[in-house]
Order: structure tokens, then C-alpha cells, then sequence
């Protein structure tokens, strides 16, 4: 198993694993960049295959983690921590305790918050053995209509860029995953008049869009043809590959799940095939933007003025690209990076 010399790797700060004898728990908790603040992301529980995918899996999470602040200019940094395990088996309030008790260790470098197989009561757990957790109960709330919030713009953004409309009105949107981001941004779609085709592995969720949307269903893996002007993976990563790319027929990608491309050079192809890719970690900033005023200024309006500017931001990564002959993931990474170099002082929010 190779870590420091890992494509992953990309010089992450700190790597640490946590075992706990009593709650067996197995936590890795990785910190990519704190130049702009403390590390930020969520905790991942899930059942990995074996360590090297769990290894894999929290350094490219924690690595995004760090381009989506610096690109939301949010005084944090990127960090991940996954848990090796299954949410509905082995998850406990004594496992996440332990948990908490590892990220006291890291004295304030890293702040954890929710991913999936980790929910709100969870964070209350955690938060019984360490304040550096964010999405309690008592705290921002459920990130997802954020979330959606920033994506529903950035569409309206690409729409108007590529198609030149003002209006998604009688435009066709895919949108695979009809989870917590995913029907949020259905509602907000169908109330913008697009026509929605949806997809899920969970017919019920399904059945619900067709019922509230009159979403056209289709099969998980009929999504990818589907002739729509925007399609809108808010499912799960690397979902585009060498395997997806030659079935797509949108002209615009616009989604929320976290590292879509499968690797750098999918952008790229993305791009000869002329189809506009939002890059993910500029779109779906709006959940992160929500947890960052977690504290006792926090208000709905200031979150919603920050969500605003996602808009502003991926106008200028759309340009940056066009006018360097670049993709729009190569053009988001230049402007990312440039920011998390920056020292910490001078990179404070802009709003
Ligand atoms: P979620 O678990 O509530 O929803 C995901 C949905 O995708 C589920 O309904 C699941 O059944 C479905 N799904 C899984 N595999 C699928 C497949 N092969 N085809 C079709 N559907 C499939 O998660 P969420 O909170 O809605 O987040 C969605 C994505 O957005 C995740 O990748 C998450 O990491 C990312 N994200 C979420 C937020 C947030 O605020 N929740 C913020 C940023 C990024």
C-alpha cells in the first residue's frame, strides 16, 4: 500500500488513523490544506472493500474539501474523515463518541460535520466528546436545500451561457439521484418550468417524483443517453468515465455529487465533445457556505448572499476557459489553487 507516493496524495498536510479497541472503531481523518483556516468536511461512514479504497476514497474527498472553500472563498481548509464500516450495522452514538474523541486529538485543525451514512443526530454524538463538529441539532440545519439553492442558479448560469435563455422554462433536465439535494432541486426545477426525466436505485423515491415533479422515470442506467439539454448527477462519483461519456447527448452538466470526474482528463473530453461540465466543487458549495456561518451570527440572508456569488464565480471559470482554451475543470483548479496558496490573513471571505 503506497500513500505518500499515491496520485492522492498531492501533499496532504496529515494523515492520521484512529482505532478504538471498545468500539472497534477504524477512522482515517485526512487534512489537505490549512493555509485558509481549519480543515473542513464531513465524516464519511461506509463499507469499504479494503483500506486502500478507504485510503483513496478520504484523501480525494478531503482534497476537494479544500478547492470547494478556496472557490467559495470561505476561510477553511480541506479535510475528510471517513469511518470503515456500515452505517446501518455498525454505526453507534459510542462509536461516533470515539470519534469525537479522535478529532479533540487534532486540537481544532480539523472540524467534521455530515456525509453520507453520518446524519444530524450523529453530529449530536460526536459532539458529546468534541466542539469541533458542525450540523448539530442546535445548529445551521439540513445543507441540502443549500445546496440545491447554488445548483439551481448555477444551471440557470450555464443555460444562459450556453443556450442563451433566460428561462428553464420548457428545457429538459436529467437528474439522477433523487436523494437530499436531488429533490431539492427538482422542486426548485419544476417551480423554474423545466421538464424533469429522473432516475434512482430507490423506486420509491421515484414513484414520489413522478407524483410531485411529473417527472418522466427512467432506468439508473439509461440517465447517461437521455437527450436533455442539462444533465444533473446528484448520486455519486466518477459517474463520468470512459464508460459514460460516449452515451451523453446533454449539452450542459450541472450536478452535485462530489469528484464526477472519473479522472482530470474527463474534463477535457467533456469539453472536445462541447459539452459544458460545471465544474462540481464550484456548484455545490451552497451546503459548506451554510455549515461555515454555523455560530451565533448565523442568518438565513447572509448565507443566501454568499450562495448568490456561486453564479458570479462559475461565470468567470466558463470565460477563463474559453478564453485560454482550457476545460472548465482545468480553469476552476487555476483560480482554486491560486487562493489556497495564499496566505491565511489575506484570504478572509469577500462578503
Ligand atoms: P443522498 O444519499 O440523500 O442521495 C443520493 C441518492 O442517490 C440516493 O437517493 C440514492 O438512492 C441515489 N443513488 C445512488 N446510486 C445511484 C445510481 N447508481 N443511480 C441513481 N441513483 C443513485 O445524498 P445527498 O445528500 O442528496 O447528496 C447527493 C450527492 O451530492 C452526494 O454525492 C453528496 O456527496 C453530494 N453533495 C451533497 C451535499 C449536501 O448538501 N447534501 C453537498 C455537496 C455535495
Amino acid at each position: 500500500m503506497s500513500i505518500f507516493t499515491a496520485v492522492d496524495f498531492d501533499c496532504h498536510e496529515q494523515v492520521t488513523f484512529f482505532y478504538d479497541k471498545e468500539t472497534r472503531l477504524k477512522a482515517i481523518i485526512a487534512l489537505h490544506n490549512t493555509h485558509r483556516g481549519p480543515a473542513l468536511g464531513g465524516c464519511r461512514i461506509w463499507p469499504y472493500a479494503d483500506e486502500q479504497q478507504a485510503i483513496t476514497d478520504v484523501l480525494r474527498l478531503s482534497r476537494g474539501m479544500t478547492y470547494k472553500a478556496a472557490m467559495a472563498n470561505l476561510p477553511f481548509g480541506g479535510g475528510k474523515a471517513i469511518i470503515i464500516g456500515d452505517s446501518h450495522k455498525d454505526k453507534s452514538p459510542a462509536l461516533l463518541r470515539a470519534l469525537g474523541k479522535s478529532i479533540e486529538l487534532l486540537d481544532g485543525r480539523y472540524l467534521t460535520g455530515e456525509d453520507v451514512g453520518t446524519s444530524v443526530e450523529d453530529m449530536d454524538s460526536i459532539a458529546e466528546t468534541t466542539s469541533y463538529v458542525v450540523g448539530r441539532s442546535t445548529g445551521s440545519g439540513n445543507p441540502a436545500p443549500f445546496t440545491a439553492m447554488g445548483l439551481y442558479e448555477s444551471i440557470q448560469t450555464a443555460v444562459a451561457y450556453r443556450l442563451k435563455k433566460s428561462s428553464l422554462k420548457g428545457l429538459k433536465i436529467a437528474v439522477q439521484g433523487l436523494g437530499n439535494v436531488g429533490y431539492h432541486l427538482c422542486t426548485l426545477l419544476r417551480e423554474g418550468g423545466a421538464d424533469l426525466i429522473v432516475t434512482d436505485i430507490d423506486p420509491k423515491l421515484v414513484k414520489r417524483a413522478v407524483k410531485e415533479f411529473k417527472a418522466h422515470a427512467i432506468a439508473p442506467d439509461a440517465i447517461y443517453g437521455v437527450d436533455a439539454d442539462v444533465f444533473s448527477p446528484c448520486a455519486l462519483g466518477a459517474i463520468l468515465n470512459d464508460h459514460t461519456i460516449p452515451q451523453l447527448k446533454c449539452t450542459i452538466i450541472v450536478g452535485s455529487a462530489n469528484n464526477q470526474l472519473d479522472a482530470h482528463i474527463h474534463g477535457k473530453i467533456l469539453a472536445d465533445k462541447k459539452i459544458l461540465y460545471a465544474p462540481d466543487y464550484v456548484v455545490n458549495a451552497g451546503g459548506l457556505i451554510n455549515v461555515s456561518y454555523e455560530g451565533p451570527l448565523y442568518s438565513i440572508e447572509r448565507v443566501k448572499r454568499h450562495i448568490e456569488k456561486i453564479p458570479e464565480t462559475l461565470l468567470n471559470v466558463f470565460q477563463i476557459a474559453e478564453t485560454r482554451h482550457i476545460s472548465t475543470n482545468e480553469a476552476a483548479d487555476l483560480i482554486a489553487e491560486e487562493r489556497f496558496r495564499e496566505d491565511r490573513k489575506s484570504s478572509q471571505p469577500s462578503i
